[in-house]
């Protein structure tokens, strides 16, 4: 099976093949209604200020609740809906949501926090329909809690178009992530000229620190590159007390994976959030009647 190949890229090749035609012309018209039918919703994976170990966030994961299929995760449609086109719709909508739940979680009380959402290579390179969609959006919601999650992949495909993308998100006070570093390019070279807030390392580059010590003083220089040009640096895909070690070490900001939390649904989220803001409140209130 296509997973015997172990990369992320590889598998979806295959199971493009896997699918039948029969198969694909019906995730194409599902794909097609879905928006309309309200058939996605976003999951909120919480990251981790690794100073306090506190949530100081989470990023937006899609899931479709596909008619006679069930819930069905993102690298079993994304793929197909870039190829169709239909992406723009979709993230489209991610970032309104995402959006609206900032919204939300800033008029429960929560200050201190900042979503992330994931767009895909077709906006990106879609300056007019990203102008439109950004000058529309931030009008209406509050950009400055909100990180656009860019893959290195996407954005070194064509750097002119994605400097000024970048420049129309930074416009409304969006901030900018690099997703997934580590897996393809690898180079901070050109980050130079580009406007990026935070650079998440890959999970498959979390996962061979534990492997071979080469990969960790790799890591190390990164984490100190990235903090002289400014960017912080999250870990992405963290399961193990040695890898949260391992990234500590070498001076990580903040964290992600399972070792901390799995994407939760939006009501769990806020419940989280909200417990921890209380907790906050409580050992605020008790040092002050110490003092
Ligand atoms: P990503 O942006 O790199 O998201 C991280 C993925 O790793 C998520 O998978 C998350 O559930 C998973 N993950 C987090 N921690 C761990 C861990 O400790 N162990 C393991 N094994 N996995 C972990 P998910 O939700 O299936 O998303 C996969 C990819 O699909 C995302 O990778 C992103 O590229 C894309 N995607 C997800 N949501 C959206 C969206 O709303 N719009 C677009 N355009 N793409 C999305
Ligand atoms: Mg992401
Ligand atoms: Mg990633
Ligand atoms: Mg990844």
């Amino acid at each position: 099976h296509a997973k015997k190949f172990g990369k992320k890229r590889t598998v979806v090749y295959f199971d493009e093949l896997d699918k039948g035609v029969k198969e694909l012309v019906e995730l194409e018209e599902d794909l097609k209604v879905a928006v309309k039918n309200n058939e996605f919703f976003l999951l909120y994976q919480p990251q981790i200020d690794l100073k306090t170990m506190e949530i100081i966030g989470g990023e937006a994961l899609i899931r479709w609740n596909r008619p006679r299929h069930g819930i069905e995760t993102p690298l079993s449609f994304i793929p197909y809906a870039e190829e169709t086109g239909e992406i723009l719709k979709i993230d489209s909508w991610v970032i309104k949501q995402a959006l609206m739940e900032i919204d939300k979680l800033s008029s429960l009380g929560l200050d201190d926090f900042k979503i992330s959402m994931n767009i895909s290579g077709n906006t990106l390179n879609n300056l007019d329909y990203l102008r439109k969609l950004i000058s529309e959006l931030s009008i209406i919601y509050d950009f400055s809690k909100a990180y656009f999650e860019i893959t290195e992949t996407n954005l070194i495909e064509d750097l002119e178009n994605s400097r000024e993308a970048l420049e129309t998100i930074k416009k409304a006070k969006g901030r900018i992530a690099l997703d997934d570093f580590g897996v393809g390019y690898s180079s901070l070279s050109y980050l130079k000229g580009l406007d990026i807030d935070m650079i998440k390392i890959d999970k498959s580059f979390i996962d061979s620190i534990d492997l071979n010590m080469q990969n960790k003083k790799i890591l190390s220089m990164i984490v100190n590159l990235s903090h002289e040009l400014g960017m912080k640096v999250l870990a992405e895909g963290v399961e193990t007390k040695e890898q949260l070690n391992h990234i500590i070490e070498v001076g990580c900001d903040y964290a992600q994976g399972y070792y901390f939390y799995k994407p939760l649904s939006v009501e769990e989220f806020e419940k989280i959030l909200w417990e921890q803001l209380k907790n906050n409140q409580i050992a605020d209130s008790e040092r002050s009647n110490i003092n």
